[in-house]
């Protein structure tokens, strides 16, 4: 029987309550199947553990994460904490050290749920957002200079290299080459920002050439926004940079009904250090602890990992009990319009994986 270990890193605010939920649906699962065993350790880094130890993690932490096969992830941010510190602390530091530069992001409207767009049907509404997840504008380069003083100047440094972005387009191509429709939107700001983007162009263009069964084109980023809310149905694969894409990519999981559905994949393709698994969603202080933090995110994202893992039928199984729940809108939580608890769409969903019997 194939055995896994994954690390569970809840972090902060709902990320706990979405993972802990996750982690009960994902045994449910391996028991319901028999063919696979999930072997989860739970670790509590983040904001507390920063306010207890100034650090967000162990110095050693990423040497711990690196002998499991996945990483389950929650969120990080804490009102107390600054983001920087919490996001480069914890998120980031797994990240970048693992070179876990494919940022996968699908999007789609679930059945039973309602987006916010009019006459837009499901199938108008299926893409696959591809981060470039390594570099860019979360490079993390820049500084300050006569910091407090009227003539202080900061500079944000964007970073992009011809390696980097060559194997984020290889990727995307070959992720849409593998969809039915076969279609990638490469998305940029090449007329104002006249390097960086420009070479995303060029390279574009010459990965193309080994694609001539994907059809693709080119969108900036202003412009994709609109294109994104008026014409769904004309995206598929979309391929943007680190910032771009991160913003894209909570439009997507608005326009597709929430925030709290939306999953991510932070994949390090050549598997050489384990990807990681989270929701969208951040850790969302505002609703923490009221137990209606929706978990079809968390759980959608677990599907992710399975495939991943090469366990498809499990996931494919568990993605069967998501919709199950989600065409039901007694089982939807308040960000879906709906009244259920965390709880509630937790018992559904391993309802549902118990019940399935395909
Ligand atoms: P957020 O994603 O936490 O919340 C945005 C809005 O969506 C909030 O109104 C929230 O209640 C709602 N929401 C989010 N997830 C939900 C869910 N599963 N169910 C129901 N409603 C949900 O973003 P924010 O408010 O901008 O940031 C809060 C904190 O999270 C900040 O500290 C931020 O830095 C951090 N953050 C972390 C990550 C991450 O860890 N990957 C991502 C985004 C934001
Ligand atoms: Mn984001």
């Amino acid at each position: 029987m194939n055995s896994y270990k994954i690390a569970a890193v809840p972090g902060d605010g709902i990320g706990k309550e979405v993972i802990a939920a996750g982690v009960e649906v994902l045994q449910a699962l391996a028991d319901r199947d028999g063919g696979f065993k999930l072997d989860f350790e739970s670790f509590d880094w983040g904001s507390d553990y920063y306010k207890k130890h100034g650090i967000m993690m162990p110095e050693d932490g990423r040497e711990t994460l690196k002998k499991f096969d996945a990483i389950y992830f929650g969120a990080v941010g804490a009102p107390d904490v600054p983001d920087h510190i919490t996001l480069w602390g914890l998120r980031l530091a797994i990240c970048q050290p693992f070179d876990q530069y494919a940022n996968v992001r699908p999007t789609r409207i679930l059945p039973g749920i309602q987006g916010p767009l009019r006459n837009v049907e499901a199938k108008d509404l299926d893409w696959v957002i591809v981060r470039e997840n390594s570099e860019g504008e979360y490079a993390g380069q820049g500084g300050r200079s006569h910091r407090g003083f009227p003539e202080e100047v900061a500079t944000e440094v964007t970073i992009f290299t011809r390696a980097g972005v060559t194997r984020i387009m290889r990727f995307a191509f070959e992720l849409a080459r593998s969809r039915p429709r076969k279609l990638l939107t490469v998305v940029t700001k090449s007329n104002a920002q006249r390097h960086g983007m420009v070479m995303w162009d060029e390279i574009a263009a010459e990965v193309a050439q080994d694609y001539p069964d994907v059809t693709w084109d080119k969108m900036l980023v202003d412009a994709m926004t609109m294109r994104m809310t008026l014409k769904p149905g004309t995206l598929d694969t979309i391929v943007a940079t680190n910032l771009h894409a991160d913003i894209l990519s909570d439009l997507a999981a608005a326009l597709a009904g929430s925030l709290g559905i939306a999953p991510t994949a932070n994949l390090n393709p050549e598997r050489h250090f384990p990807s990681m698994f989270e929701p969208i969603h951040g850790s969302a202080f505002d609703i923490t602890g009221k137990g209606i933090a929706n978990p079809v995110g968390t759980f959608w994202t677990a599907t992710m990992m399975l495939e991943h893992l090469g366990e498809k039928p499990a996931a494919e199984r568990l993605m069967r009990a998501i919709e199950r729940v989600t065409v039901d809108p007694s089982l939807h939580t308040p960000d879906l319009g709906g009244q259920a608890t965390t709880r509630q769409v937790t018992d559904a969903v391993i309802a549902a994986i118990q019940g399935d019997n395909a």
